[in-house]
């Protein structure tokens, strides 16, 4: 290709500088750039036995390249992302989920390409799926979750996301459907059976009866749709919500107007749909778009009234915290963090809104982090649930597939990233990929990260933690 040497060795020789200013900053164990003896350091981030508190953090589509392209071009190549880079312990994770063809040679067999519900349902519930499903087996079996489970064993549990809260990785932790769409009361055409009276009803009433103490992130509208039958029939989740225990807020200041010590369980949607996204900037087009620098205050000057990722994760813990010392019998709390759009941007190949929530996913790790080191007790595991298009490639031209964008990154060098799984279209979505993923940890039981692993071996580490028995 025309990359030269000469304009390689220019950025290598920056690249150089920027690692010696990196170092000793923000880089605790992990990270790129460390070149040290970290043997006693490893040793001492190996510790077995039970957390008190679980935080697990997944980035939706976050694949090594979406990690890789948010550190370039946020922090530089010598750089790191703080909260991801900086956990001691990581390994890979594999993602695959079923076929289901009932009656076809096919059913049952591993589809290499998978999509959030069955990723989900497999660290949710330690079983593999078909994609569209939500924590029920491909037979349409329903399976407890991790997030029940703790919560019957008498932890204090939350959910947050930015993706309606009723999408398909939130939605694993506290329903099951067989179809990820059955998000609201009214939208159960494919689901007949879950539907109420006789069913369990639709995610968002499911995620109201599961009671989680704390739901956080979009998803509003699913939430005003009218309830179609049982005890709230003719009312909408959003009263059945009020009627259970929940505290309403909608926007936020309203959040943070929520002592954590409230009472109440705490149900926030700040959006009716997904929640705006960080930053925005120009999607990849052919020929390729830029060469651009991300507009970073998209979110903060549109939409004020979201909270960002890192402002629900530091409310959700601090609430979280508090009622498990509120309850009798010392448990911890469960948690789960979701930067939602990760996957959504990369669907629509626009680089700076997936780096935006990338970087923005890797500040809410930052957040558990910081709790975890105050609280040595907590596991933190870090991850994604599959992989995605984009790829770091070389100089595009006219001859390369796909939709490109040149992202100007702060060493002030070209990052060119390609989308390439579908053909370009005004309607086109690009799609997942089927590689492994990274999966990185701190805290009690995070050994069992280390190596190569499957997603459904997190619950397992998850469930260990705990505690939890069989
Ligand atoms: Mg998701
Ligand atoms: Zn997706």
């Amino acid at each position: 290709m025309r990359s030269g040497w000469a304009r390689r060795r220019a950025v290598l020789a920056g690249t150089a500088v920027l690692a010696a200013g990196a170092i000793g900053a923000a880089i605790a164990i992990g990270g790129p750039g460390h070149g040290g003896d970290r043997t006693q350091d490893v040793k001492a981030a190996v510790k077995g036995g039970t957390a008190k508190n679980v935080i697990f953090l997944l980035g939706d589509g976050m694949g090594d390249s979406e990690i890789t392209s948010a550190r370039y071009y946020a922090y530089g190549a010598g750089g790191s992302l703080p909260g991801i880079d900086g956990l001691p312990l990581t390994g890979e994770a594999t993602t695959w989920s079923l076929i289901e063809k009932p009656g076809d040679p096919l059913h049952g067999k591993p589809n290499y390409v998978p999509d959030s519900a069955a990723t989900g349902t497999a660290w949710a519930t330690g079983h593999k799926t078909s994609n569209g499903r939500i924590s029920t087996t491909i037979n349409d079996e329903v399976l407890p979750t991790i997030l029940e489970r703790a919560k019957h064993a008498g932890f204090a549990t939350g959910n947050v996301s930015t993706a309606e809260i009723t999408d398909a990785t939130p939605a694993v932790l506290d329903s099951h459907v067989n179809d990820r769409g059955c998000q609201g009361p009214a939208n159960m055409a494919t689901c007949p059976q879950y539907a109420k009276p006789a069913g369990l009803g639709s995610i968002a009433e499911q995620t109201v009866q599961t009671g989680a103490d704390v739901v956080l992130g979009g998803g509003r509208g699913r939430f005003e749709q009218t309830v179609t039958g049982g005890a709230f029939a003719g009312k909408t989740v959003v009263d059945q919500a009020k009627a259970s225990g929940y505290a309403y807020v909608t926007d936020a200041a309203g959040l943070d107007g929520v002592p954590a010590t409230v009472k109440d369980k705490v149900l926030g949607l700040f959006n009716a749909g997904n929640m705006t996204t960080e930053w925005t900037g120009l999607p990849a087009a052919h020929p390729a778009s830029g060469p651009q620098v991300c507009d970073t205050a998209f979110r903060a000057t549109t939409a004020p009234g979201e909270p960002s990722l890192e402002a629900m994760t530091t409310k959700a813990i601090a609430i979280l915290d508090a009622k498990a010392k509120a309850k009798k019998g010392g448990k911890g709390f469960f948690l789960q963090v979701e930067g939602a759009s990760i996957d959504k941007q990369d669907h629509a190949a626009n680089p700076c809104g997936q780096i935006g929530e990338t970087v923005e996913f890797d500040k809410a790790v930052q957040v558990a982090r910081a709790y975890a080191a105050t609280h040595k007790d907590t596991l933190v595991v870090v991850t994604a649930d599959h992989a995605h298009t984009s790829q770091i490639v070389e100089e595009v031209d006219a001859g390369t597939p796909g939709v490109q964008s040149i992202l100007t990154t702060v060493d002030g060098a070209p990052l060119y990233l390609n989308y390439a799984t579908v053909a370009p279209g005004p309607t086109a979505s690009q799609q997942h990929t089927g590689s492994e993923v990274r999966i990185a940890a701190q805290g009690p039981q995070a050994a069992n990260v280390v190596g190569v692993i499957d997603e459904t071996d997190e619950n397992a580490i998850l469930a260990r933690a705990l505690g939890l028995k069989k």
